[in-house]
């Protein structure tokens, strides 16, 4: 079943069933569709009711800001995986490492666990996080 949206030449709208979109045509066709308030048979699809064209369009906007803000992050993960350095053990005591020995200069990014990561600020190394994205989907 498909429901249109008919108008009639002197603009009464209503809705109709057909069992197919070939069955409206079908009907047009032998003038078989008649406007229900004034019995006009010269009869179009008007558009879609505005408020259902909102929530799709809004759908649609949610959508795209969606992959734009999860090809933002994979864009941070890009950066980070290029240029940092993945410490896969200790890296509390890795940053500690490169916190504490000026010449090293080293960028390092690794997985903390939150009691780490509170020892590391208490002595006042700040960590960032970031949300961690998968690329493939
Ligand atoms: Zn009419």
């Amino acid at each position: 079943m498909i429901k249109y949206n008919l108008k009639c030449e002197n603009k009464h709208e209503f809705e109709s069933w057909f069992s197919e979109s070939k069955e409206y045509d079908r009907l047009k066709k032998k003038k078989l569709i008649e406007c229900i308030f004034c019995g006009s048979k010269k009869i179009d699809k008007s558009i879609m009711s505005p408020r259902i064209l909102n929530s799709k369009s809004a759908k649609i906007s949610e959508n795209q800001d969606l992959k734009k803000f999860k090809r933002d992050l994979i864009n941070v993960r890009k950066f980070v995986e290029k240029n940092f350095e993945f410490v896969e053990r200790n890296f509390a005591d890795k940053i500690r490492e490169v916190y504490y020995n000026k010449n090293n200069k080293r960028n390092i990014y690794g997985v903390a666990t939150d009691k780490e990561k509170e020892d590391l600020k208490e002595e006042g190394i700040d960590l960032i996080s970031i949300p961690w994205v998968e690329k493939d989907n």
